[in-house]
């Protein structure tokens, strides 16, 4: 048995056992209900077919974090019998990318996937549901979200929006993008052009850049003709593909702004209560496997892609310190402007604030301690 076919088979296990117990508790929805068929077979779902739409921010050729719609949609399939179909649509193709929340609030379409903070002009807030400049890993959020109240805060925040929320995927700490011009001083940001969007933009405007904000196919065209000084996207692999390292040289890192960004699934509300129960399950554990494997996926084929672009000439450069103290200054000034005139950002930044403060003593110990000495050797 394969990885594939034991992650799969464990969880139609953990599916099955949770069904079973929830036909013991006998809340009256029999349609959910796994039955026994009259050879004595293996329990089958006999819940009704149900047909959805799921809207997803991103294009069919970032295929790690626009796949992560489809391999959800491929596991609730799974462990629904093929009764939970769930059909996938990439950005702009039935809705707009950056009109996915607002649409899955209103039921235009039942579910969605986005990075939250394209939606901060709504509430400033969700960009906690994504990441912040300076703010958690990967890891570290995963901990702040599952076991730290950052789910509870986030729920809250979602309900607003007549949305539950669940976690889908994380592109683990991104890169600085890349740069027509080095900078070797933070004199060298003024003036700068920058495709950079999000808080990260508004932290760079302060020191002096003149942001833009981009979508990923006029990115290229943009550095091309000298439009823009630098842009940054994601990381290797998906930044390989955009084409940036034939147009700009230095390839700078890390990306401060977005230390481990999330991505979350969207359900509309009353679509989510009318499901019945295992299906509501099959979305949240298929959920939290896309979560996984979305992060699995891009720590696996960034190095690969890293070493193509060094092969081409692209050459790496790591920001100046005075560069990432400045930005950290102005961050903590903004998050703090912010959380001062606005209640429910307030409590929701103190909890992550506390998680962070905590999670950076932890990994500053061990984690760094060996990644300093390990990780050296390879760079
Ligand atoms: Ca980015």
């Amino acid at each position: 048995m394969d990885r594939r076919d034991f992650t799969r088979t464990a969880i139609l296990g953990a599916l099955g056992a949770g069904a079973l117990t929830a036909c013991s508790d006998n809340t009256g929805d029999e349609t959910a209900y796994p039955s026994e068929d009259a050879t004595g077979g293996p329990n089958v779902i006999t819940g009704p077919s149900v047909r959805w739409r799921l809207a997803s921010s991103f294009s069919r050729s970032l295929d790690t974090i626009y796949g992560a719609a489809e391999f959800l949609a491929e596991r609730v399939g799974e462990l629904t019998e093929g009764k939970f179909d769930i059909r996938c649509y990439p950005g702009g193709e039935l809705i707009p990318s950056l009109e996915v929340l607002s649409n899955v609030q209103t039921g235009t379409v039942q579910m969605g996937h986005a990075a939250s903070y394209y939606f901060i002009g709504k509430n400033p807030a969700l960009a906690f549901d994504a990441t912040v400049p300076f703010g958690l890993t990967a890891r570290q959020y995963n901990a702040w979200l599952y076991h730290g109240g950052g789910m509870d805060l986030m729920r809250d925040l979602f309900s607003d929006f007549n949305v539950i929320n669940f976690p889908g995927g994380n592109t683990g700490m991104q890169m600085g993008g890349w740069f027509r011009v080095a900078v070797d001083a933070l004199s060298d940001l003024n003036g700068l052009k920058m495709r950079i969007p999000g808080l990260g933009g508004q932290v760079m405007n302060e020191m002096g850049v003149n942001t833009q904000v981009y979508p990923s196919g006029e990115i290229y065209p943009a550095l091309e003709r000298g439009a823009i000084d630098a842009a940054e996207w994601v990381g290797p692999y998906d930044d390989e593909k955009l084409g940036f390292h034939e147009v700009a040289p230095y390839y700078y890192y890390p990306g401060w702004w977005e230390p481990g960004p999330a991505l979350t699934f969207y359900v509309n509300r009353e679509s989510y209560d009318g499901l019945p129960s295992t299906y509501q399950r099959a979305i949240e554990v298929a959920a939290s496997e896309a979560n996984v494997n979305m992060l699995a996926a891009y720590d696996h084929k960034n190095p690969a892609a890293l070493q193509r672009l060094l092969d081409q000439g692209t050459e790496l450069r790591r920001f100046p310190d005075e560069v990432m103290s400045r930005a950290q200054e102005v961050t903590r000034q903004l998050l703090e402007d912010e959380a001062a005139q606005n209640e429910q950002y307030r409590t929701i930044y103190e909890s992550y604030k506390a998680a962070r403060t905590d999670s950076y003593r932890w990994f500053g110990t061990a984690e760094r301690a060996y990644a300093d000495f390990a990780f050296g050797a390879g760079a």
